[in-house]
């Protein structure tokens, strides 16, 4: 099923990233503080005692995530423009993503085109293909296969990654890039979509959403080409 382009309505809703990566991240840490000060209390039983601690502990787990889903790579400067190797910019994500693919028995095979270069930020760039690739490796919590491909199309690269997950509903589909729109319960934020969505426009690209439920689902990626590797 083909879901339309780019949902530059909902980037917009997020245009600020970096303000509302601090809203979201304040929740979980009011959370976490108050159960802290509640573990203050000398006459708590132990039981009580034990949610409060744990459930500090899923609050800072939440934080943690939702700052890995906005800013994995980014430094506190904003990369320049540079033209970026695909292929290379996807082996180094692959080395990072290995033991989170092994974790879920899921096998990765790459066909990648040299000399396919796009122009952007690279951290923002790997952040990107990061929050769409483990979304895929998270689609097969038995095992499947995560295939990516890239390669010269006119004027664009593109870019392939279809996982043999769980799949999506049409209607799920039409909400991906909607902030907290999530299937994960509490191990989602509902927020690395936006962010791959956001990224994309900001390369003057497209992506299309093909899904399947039960049997997978494709992402194909467009970014305007660079042609010449920069020095
Ligand atoms: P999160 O991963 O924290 O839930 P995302 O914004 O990354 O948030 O993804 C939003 C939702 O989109 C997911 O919860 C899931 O329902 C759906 N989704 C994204 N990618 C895939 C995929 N490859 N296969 C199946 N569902 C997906
Ligand atoms: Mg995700």
């Amino acid at each position: 099923l083909r879901s339309a382009v780019l949902k530059s309505e909902k980037s917009e809703m997020v245009s600020q990233l970096a303000a509302s990566l601090s809203h979201e991240v304040r929740n979980p840490l009011t959370v976490t503080r108050g159960f802290l000060q509640m573990l203050k209390e000398p006459s708590l039983d132990g039981r009580k005692k034990e949610f409060y601690l744990d459930t500090a502990i899923d609050e800072l787990d939440r934080a943690e995530s939702i700052i890995k889903e906005y800013l994995m790579f980014s430094k506190p400067k904003t990369d320049s423009l540079s033209a970026i190797s695909i292929k290379s910019e996807i082996v180094k994500l692959l080395d990072l993503l290995e033991p989170y693919a092994n974790n879920f028995s899921v096998k990765i095979q790459t066909l990648l085109e040299d000399d396919l270069f796009v122009s952007g930020e690279a951290t923002k760039f790997q952040q990107c293909l990061l929050n769409i690739l483990k979304n895929c490796i998270e689609a097969m919590p038995n095992g499947g296969n995560l295939s990516i491909e890239s390669f010269k199309s006119g004027s664009y690269a593109s870019v392939h990654i279809k996982d043999t997950g769980i799949g999506m509903t049409p209607s799920q589909v039409a909400r991906l890039g909607e902030p907290y729109f999530s299937t994960k319960h509490d191990k989602g934020t509902g927020l690395g979509m936006v962010v791959v969505f956001k990224i994309i426009q900001e390369m003057g690209g497209t992506m299309e959403t093909h899904s399947n439920i039960h049997k997978g689902t494709e992402f194909i990626l467009k970014l305007p080409r660079e042609k010449f590797k920069s020095i």
